[in-house]
C-alpha cells in the first residue's frame, strides 16, 4: 500500500506539490491525470524518493521512506518503475537487461535470474526476443521489456509514468494489455496516464491533479462521466 499525506514539494521558490493526500490500497490500480506541469511526475517520484519531499509523509507498506532509519534501497527494491522513456541498457541484450539488477541487487545466481527473466518475458509476450538488443525492437516491445525487467525484481507495487506517451498509436494497445493483465493478477499500481479508456476500464480510482493539488478523485467512470469540479470539467472537455 502507498499512503501520502500532506505532501509538499518545492523546487527553489516554485511550490510544485501543495499538500497532496494520495492513497493506493493493496491490489488497487490508481490512475492519475492532469494538465502538464500539475505535479503528477513529481508526486510519483516522491513515492520512492527519487525526489526529496519538502514536507509531509510517504508511507510504503506503513514504512515512512523519509525516516532516516529506513533502508531506502530495500524499500525501493519492492517498487517497480516504468517511465515514458524505456531506459533499457542499449549495449545489453534483452535477457541481460532482465538479469542484471536481479544479480547485483537481489544477489540471485545466474540460472535463477535467467529463469525468472524468461518467465517475465513470456508474460509480456516477448520470449522470442531474449537475444535481441533494444535498438532492434519497436517502442512498444522496448516498453514491454522494461515492464518485464521491473517484474523480474518481484516488486510489491508498480509505478508507471506515462508509459505509452512515447509510442506510436498502433503500439499503445500491446503495452496497455500487459498492464491490464498485471492489474488482473492483483498488482498494486499507480499509473500516470492520458489513456482515459484504460483508466475507465482498469482503474479502481481516478485522481485529477491541477496546480499541485488533488482537485477531485473517485471511481473512474464517475469522474470521467460526471466531474464535480469545474477544473476537472475543463480538463476533460479538452482531452475526451
Ligand atoms: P507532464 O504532464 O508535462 O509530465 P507533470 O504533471 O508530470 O507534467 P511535473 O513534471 O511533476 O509535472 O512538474 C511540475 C512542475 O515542477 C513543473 O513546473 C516543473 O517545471 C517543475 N519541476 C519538475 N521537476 C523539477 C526539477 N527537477 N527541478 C526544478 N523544477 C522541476
Ligand atoms: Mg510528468
Amino acid at each position: 500500500a502507498i499512503a501520502v499525506r500532506g505532501l509538499h514539494k518545492s523546487f527553489g521558490h516554485n511550490e510544485v506539490l501543495k499538500g497532496v493526500d494520495f492513497f493506493v490500497d493493496p491490489g488497487q490500480v490508481v490512475c492519475v491525470i492532469g494538465p502538464s506541469g500539475s505535479g503528477k511526475s513529481t508526486l510519483l517520484r516522491c513515492v520512492n524518493r527519487l525526489e526529496e519531499p519538502t514536507s509531509g509523509e510517504v508511507l510504503i507498506e506503513g514504512v515512512d521512506i523519509c525516516d532516516p532509519e529506513t533502508d531506502l534501497d530495500e524499500v525501493r527494491s519492492r517498487i517497480g518503475m516504468v517511465f515514458q522513456q524505456f531506459n533499457l541498457f542499449p549495449h545489453l541484450s534483452v535477457l541481460k537487461n532482465l538479469t542484471l539488477a536481479q544479480r547485483t541487487v537481489r544477489g540471485r545466481g545466474k540460472d535463477e535470474a535467467v529463469e525468472i527473466a524468461r518467465h517475465n518475458l513470456a508474460r509480456v509476450g516477448l520470449s522470442e526476443k531474449e537475444a535481441a538488443y533494444p535498438a532492434h525492437l519497436s517502442g512498444g516491445q522496448q516498453q514491454r521489456v522494461a515492464i518485464a525487467r521491473a517484474l523480474s525484481m518481484n516488486p510489491d507495487m508498480m509505478l508507471f509514468d506515462e508509459p505509452t506517451s512515447a509510442l506510436d498509436p498502433e503500439l499503445v494497445g500491446d503495452v496497455l494489455a500487459v498492464m491490464k493483465e498485471l492489474a488482473t493478477e492483483g498488482m498494486t499500481m499507480m499509473v500516470v496516464t492520458h489513456e482515459m479508456g484504460f483508466a475507465r476500464e482498469v482503474g479502481d480510482k481516478l485522481v485529477f491533479m491541477d496546480g499541485g493539488v488533488v482537485v477531485e478523485e473517485g471511481r473512474p467512470a464517475d469522474v470521467l462521466s460526471n466531474p464535480q469540479h469545474e477544473r476537472t470539467q475543463a480538463f476533460l472537455s479538452k482531452v475526451l
